[in-house]
Formats: C-alpha cells, sequence, structure tokens
C-alpha cells in the first residue's frame, strides 16, 4: 500500500518545500520518563503543521492538466492550510471546505494564504460533500486530508527524519486522527527500524480511528468540542487505506481527557518554550500522564502549533483545564 520506498521517493520530491523541521531532546522528559526523549518540532513546519508534507506530495503527484482545473479539499483547518500554502507554491487555485466548528484563527489563515473558503455545515462530512460536488460539477481536483496514498508518504517523511536522527530509536509517539500521519511514520519506522513500537494517541471525546480499530472495521463517532480539535473528524466509512495501514503497523492506542491535554501544552509552553496547539501536545500528554513507559530511545511528533493566542493563554494560566 504504502511502503518505505514511497516515502522516500516522496522525501525527494518535496524537498526545497518543506523544512526538514529539528528533533530536539527534552531534558526534562528525559529525566522524568528515565529514556532518552527526543521532540520532532513539526510546529516549526511552514504553515505550522506537518500537513504540509503530504498536501505538497500530493499536489505533485497530480499531473498538470488536474492542477491547472484547481485543487479542493475538506479540513479541520491544517489541512486546509497546507492546501493553500502548497497552491500558491506551485501556481494553482483552492478552494477549502470546512464546518462552523473550525476555530476563527484557522479560518483567517487559509483566507490569508490566498485561498477560497467556504464555511459549510456542523461537520467534517458536510464539508466533504461539497468537496464532492466541486469535484463532480466544477471539475476540480481532490486533494484528500488524510486517505490517500501520496498525503501519507508526504507524512511519512517524518519518520525518515526520527530513524535519521535517532537511529537507535525503540518509541514513537504520534498524534491520531484521520490515520494518515500515523500510518506514515509508523511505515517509515517500520521499514527502517521493524523492532521499534509505533503508538497513536488521540482524545477520549470523538476519537474516531480508535472506534474503528477497536471495532473491528470503520465506524462513525459523534464529533465533539476538545482541545485537540486538530484530531477531530471521520475516518470515512469507504476507509480505504489509513484504517488497514494503523491496524496492521501501530502497536497500541492511547486516548487522553481533557485535562491530560492540557498538561501537555501546559508543559510545551512553560518548560520546553513551545506554543503548542491540543493535538501537538497529545505525545508530550500521554507520558506525563504515564500512560506510555519508554524503554528506550523515544521520539514524540508534535505536531502542530495552530492554537488561538486567548485558549492557549487561559490554559497555561490554568484557568480552562479543557473542553469536558
Ligand atoms: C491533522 C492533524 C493531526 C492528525 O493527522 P491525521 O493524519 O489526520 O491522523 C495531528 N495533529 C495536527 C496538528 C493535525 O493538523
Amino acid at each position: 500500500m504504502v511502503t518505505l520506498p514511497d516515502i522516500e521517493e516522496a522525501r525527494r520530491r518535496i524537498a526545497g518545500h518543506v523544512v526538514s523541521t529539528p528533533l530536539l531532546r527534552s531534558q526534562a522528559l528525559s529525566h522524568q520518563s528515565g529514556a532518552p526523549v527526543f521532540l520532532k518540532l513539526e510546529n516549526h513546519q511552514q504553515t505550522g503543521s506537518f500537513k504540509l508534507r503530504g498536501a505538497t506530495n500530493a499536489v505533485l503527484c497530480l499531473d498538470e492538466e488536474a492542477r491547472s482545473r484547481g485543487l479542493a479539499t475538506a479540513s479541520t483547518g491544517n489541512h486546509g492550510r497546507a492546501v493553500a500554502h502548497a497552491a500558491r507554491a506551485l501556481g494553482a487555485r483552492a478552494t477549502i471546505c470546512l464546518s462552523a466548528l473550525v476555530p476563527a484563527n484557522k479560518v483567517e489563515a487559509i483566507r490569508s494564504l490566498g485561498a477560497e473558503v467556504r464555511i459549510v455545515g456542523q461537520s467534517q462530512d458536510d464539508a466533504m460533500r461539497e468537496v464532492e460536488r466541486l469535484v463532480s460539477e466544477e471539475g476540480m481536483s481532490f486533494v484528500p486530508p488524510f486517505d490517500d496514498a501520496c498525503v501519507i508518504a508526504g507524512q511519512g517523511t517524518i519518520g525518515l527524519e526520527i530513524a535519521d536522527g535517532l537511529s537507535d530509536v525503540s518509541l514513537v509517539l504520534v498524534p491520531l486522527s484521520g490515520g494518515g500521519l500515523a500510518s506514515g511514520v509508523a511505515a517509515a519506522i517500520k521499514g527502517r527500524r521493524p523492532q521499534a513500537k509505533v503508538v497513536g494517541i488521540s482524545m477520549e471525546r470523538g476519537a474516531a480511528m480508535a472506534a474503528s480499530l477497536a471495532a473491528g472495521t470503520p465506524i462513525e463517532v459523534e464529533e465533539l468540542e476538545t482541545l485537540a480539535d486538530s484530531l477531530g473528524g471521520g475516518i470515512g466509512l469507504d476507509n480505504r487505506l489509513t484504517f488497514a495501514l494503523c491496524r496492521d503497523l501501530l502497536d497500541e492506542v492511547i486516548l487522553l481527557s481533557e485535562d491530560e491535554i492540557a498538561a501537555g501544552i501546559r508543559h510545551m509552553a512553560t518548560v520546553e518554550g513551545e506554543i503548542i496547539e491540543g493535538a501537538g501536545a497529545v505525545g508530550i500528554a500521554a507520558l506525563l500522564a504515564n500512560k506510555v513507559r519508554p524503554g528506550g530511545p523515544t521520539a514524540i511528533v508534535v505536531s502542530g502549533g495552530n492554537i488561538d493566542p486567548a485558549v492557549h493563554r487561559k490554559i497555561v494560566d490554568g484557568i480552562k483545564s479543557g473542553a469536558a
């Protein structure tokens, strides 16, 4: 489906369009867990999240003709922002469909990148129906947020960078929503270092992939408000790739409470000096909550930093501990 050579090819294709982000040792987390812990800081990626890797690879996978008809996608924010950025960088037009749950700062960020934004409905599924209409009626090209071989291979380049920087890595913690990130990272890590464990991490409130893996088939869950808003949304009942890849490649899936996620954000701000959104903080949160115990060199994918500054301030001040 998506294997190491696909990911290596993606790395060559997107080189020069994305940043090879820092992999930094955390003194505090290493001390607390008794194993070397490294943070893969995708909040330093252009657009503030790893999504640019998959989006750029997916756009570069399209031929000129498909690209010229324009790009369309639905997104909880970061994927839309990434597609808008990739479209502008590669000279294409982009339309981004979002549900009304997407925070205002993310909507503005996409508009400022030159893409057209359409707010449709109350869920990711409603936004997706509008994308399907743009594809069927207006001939635009869909850039999927996660369930696509080119997107997965692009996200997997993070795994290659981790394996290069930490050759004896034994555990990788990856935020998990639709599973494009986790599938790609796990395929890269298992391809390079089969004995390493890869653990997916989601929030307790509305984790569609976790529920689907437990059910043994893709299922729908209710979309709920959460500090990890970038982890919201379904995996698609007709999921083609990421459900099977996550089922086959992830060693474990861990769920976190809103208070635990808030503690991860707070730790990143006050101890590591990094402004991180909820989805980006779940790996740190899992470690802080003792829900995962590293037995050796550990890499945490810090997937993004796009958080409303007012929300971030409240969390760091300890006023708002969570949505629950
Ligand atoms: C999209 C996103 C994720 C989850 O990625 P999936 O491929 O959907 O699992 C995690 N963190 C951030 C910041 C994201 O934007």
